[in-house]
């Protein structure tokens, strides 16, 4: 392997241990940031999420309360919880874990939730708000991988960066914060034509699709900084269940510079990222409170 390992494993214990330290401090004001986290439905896949969202929550001192709900719930009632959340004085985020049932408008629900505790990024005022450059809170996942190539290149303006898969919850603030950072951005989709050849062109390269092993080693310049954000559950020839990203790891890092592997990179820094904006929601919306106080 030529590639240096990106440890998103290590980089998010460091920022959690961080946070910690800052938590600690704020909670000397009598304040304790505290997350919402709904869940509907059984999907395992987001109950483990979830667990482990709010394990990290614990760890670091924000309080993480979790409202489980049937699959079988109406969306006028996912809604009512969502207001008494916005509501609620002590709940500074609010995490809605995707997927919801079919019954539910999923761009409803998230546009509810109130843009000051909307910790994931997804509602259209932040979203408007980071596009034009007025700040607006980071979804978590774009944000995690951003810290994620800095610590290989503090500076990446002017570099080729491309983002493949368009989603608006990954892709597409992805490639924002890259042009924010002064990359030139391709992003690529399902319709894309020539995409080894575009791919191959790129600095860097962030792949957000849920394919695996669709990015092979040939789709890569030398050197590229390669941020694999895929999570793809397999079962190998020989039976065993693994956890594999969207880039053909093992051949791919022969050629790339630098490389995240799954798991231990982007997941681990997704989970961080939701801490850190759950923390600043909290400061910023009781940090009047604690000046008058
Ligand atoms: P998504 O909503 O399904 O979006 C996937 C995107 O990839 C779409 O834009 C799709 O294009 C595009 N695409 C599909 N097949 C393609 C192909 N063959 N070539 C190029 N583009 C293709 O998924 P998502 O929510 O963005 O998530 C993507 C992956 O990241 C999933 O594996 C997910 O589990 C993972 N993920 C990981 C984290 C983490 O913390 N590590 C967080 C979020 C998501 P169309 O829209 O045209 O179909």
């Amino acid at each position: 392997m030529a590639a240096a390992l990106i440890d998103g494993a290590a980089l998010a214990r460091r920022l959690n241990d961080e946070l910690k330290v800052k938590v600690e401090a704020l909670a000397v004001s009598g304040v304790v940031p505290r997350l919402g986290v709904i869940l509907v439905g059984d999907d395992p896949a987001s109950h483990t999420y979830v667990r482990s969202k709010s394990r990290a929550a614990r760890s670091v001192g924000i309080d993480s309360v979790e409202h489980r709900l049937d699959s079988s719930i109406s969306e006028a009632e996912l809604l009512a919880l969502v207001d008494q959340l916005n509501h609620d004085p002590d709940t500074d985020g609010i995490l809605i874990q995707l997927p919801l049932p079919r019954q539910i408008d999923v761009t409803k629900v998230l546009r509810a939730v109130h843009p000051a505790k909307d910790v994931d990024g997804f509602h259209p005022t932040n979203v408007g708000e980071r596009v034009t450059g007025a700040g607006g809170i980071i979804p978590c996942t774009p944000m995690g991988a951003m810290f994620l190539i800095e610590t290989v290149r503090s500076n990446i303006e002017g570099l080729d960066a491309v983002v493949i898969g368009m989603s608006n919850i990954v892709g597409k603030p992805m490639a924002d914060l890259l042009l924010s950072a002064g990359c030139t951005v391709t992003v690529a989709h399902i319709k894309t034509v020539g995409l080894p050849a575009i791919c191959k062109r790129a600095d860097i390269v962030v792949v957000a699709v849920g394919k695996p092993r669709l990015v092979r080693a040939e789709w890569i310049k030398p050197g590229a900084i390669v941020i694999d954000v895929g999570i793809n559950r397999i079962v190998t020839s020989d039976g065993e269940k693994r956890l594999v990203g969207d880039v053909a790891f093992e051949e791919a890092a022969v050629v790339a510079g630098a490389i995240t592997p799954v798991p231990g990179g982007v997941g681990p820094m997704t989970i961080a990222c939701l801490l850190l904006n759950t923390f600043q929601a909290a400061l910023g919306r009781r940090g009047a409170e604690l000046r008058a106080g």
